[in-house]
């Protein structure tokens, strides 16, 4: 059902491309590289010229690296280029293009997609190629919200395009897919009131087009200095308990400080302890701070014979940094 209708809209919408017109592996090659981070007008001037100027592969791998990149110039991303004229040359060596998925991927620059890409379309090998146009298009259309930047998105969705891909029309259905996703389901304001999947679409059935496909967000590690001072005085001494909405909400700790004046009287038990917590890495210092005078603190702690401490839960990094302190006199 997905994959006729898909196709019977291709059939009336598919983007009359140059590189359609042809299965000369190195044009759609040439084209598949131009267009991986390049809007499709831009990139056309750009494949027009490569194919006047180079076109067979055996031109461009003959060309000097500087050549190439001068006729790159504006599109960016240079390494792009540099590996284009590196596998036109590896194609070269090994006597023609490789016909093989695995061959594909051996060129330099090339991962996946463009082994499905190049595969299917110039040999008609059955791999449906995955980007992000095909994540949007499944997700929304089957309502998958698993993120498509896990090892476990990438395959889930991967395997669905596969399964979906009929063997007898892979480079239709891959085109199909890129344009739909390009022309009908686009990242805002898909058209759905003109869909033909419309009726079987789970993301508009549910109302969750905004929400799909879903991204999981990288968690950026911070590193975090922290500096305590146990202060021991008359056999009490000072903790309070952590507040809420931060790391280790109700468990207690010593006096955490930024201010370094007390630190002058104190002495270090510990330096530069590490506690790694899954969005954070900890670096702490400890300091022991002995007195006959309680110093004026902030008004959350209070003061606690150290002998009930033992009472008091403590974060893990507290318990390990509590074993450095010598006993009381
Ligand atoms: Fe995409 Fe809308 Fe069609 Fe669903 S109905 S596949 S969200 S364009």
């Amino acid at each position: 059902m997905f994959t006729t209708t898909l196709l019977n809209w291709f059939a009336l919408n598919g983007r009359d491309l140059p590189w359609r017109h042809t299965r000369d592996p190195y044009a759609i090659w040439l084209s598949e590289i131009i267009l991986q981070q390049t809007r499709i007008q831009q990139g056309m001037d750009y494949w027009l010229r490569f194919m006047q100027r180079w076109p067979k592969v055996e031109d461009l791998a003959a060309a000097t690296e500087d050549e190439v990149l001068r006729m790159w110039q504006g599109l960016g991303y240079y390494s792009r280029a540099r590996n284009l004229h590196t596998a036109a040359q590896q194609i070269v060596a090994q006597g023609g293009f490789p016909t093989t998925l695995e061959g594909i991927k051996q060129l330099k620059g090339a991962g996946d997609y463009t082994a499905a890409a190049i595969g299917s379309i110039a040999f008609g090998l059955p791999a449906a190629v995955v980007d992000g146009n095909v994540y949007r298009v499944l997700a929304r259309h089957y309502g998958i919200d698993t993120p498509i930047n896990t090892t476990q998105g990438k395959k889930l969705f991967t395997e669905l395009a596969q399964s979906l891909l009929p063997e007898d029309k892979p480079a239709e259905f891959n085109q199909a897919m890129m344009d739909f996703g390009a022309i009908q389901c686009t990242p805002t304001s898909p058209k759905c009131v003109v869909c033909p999947l419309q009726e079987s679409c789970e993301a508009l059935r549910t109302g969750r087009i905004g929400e799909l496909p879903v991204k999981e967000k990288k968690l950026k590690i911070l590193t975090v200095h922290l500096t305590y001072i146990y202060i021991r005085c008359g056999g009490k001494t000072a903790i309070r308990k952590r507040p809420a909405g931060g790391i280790w909400q109700g468990l207690w700790e010593p006096l955490l400080t930024d201010d370094p004046t007390p630190l002058s009287h104190a002495i270090l038990l510990a330096k530069n302890v590490k506690h790694v917590l899954t969005h954070r890495i900890l670096i702490a210092d400890f300091y022991l701070l002995e007195t006959d005078t309680p110093p004026t603190l902030p008004k959350e702690y209070i003061w606690v014979n150290e002998a009930d401490l033992d009472r008091y839960a403590v974060p893990r990094l507290v318990e390990i940094l509590l074993t450095s302190l010598p006993t009381s006199d």
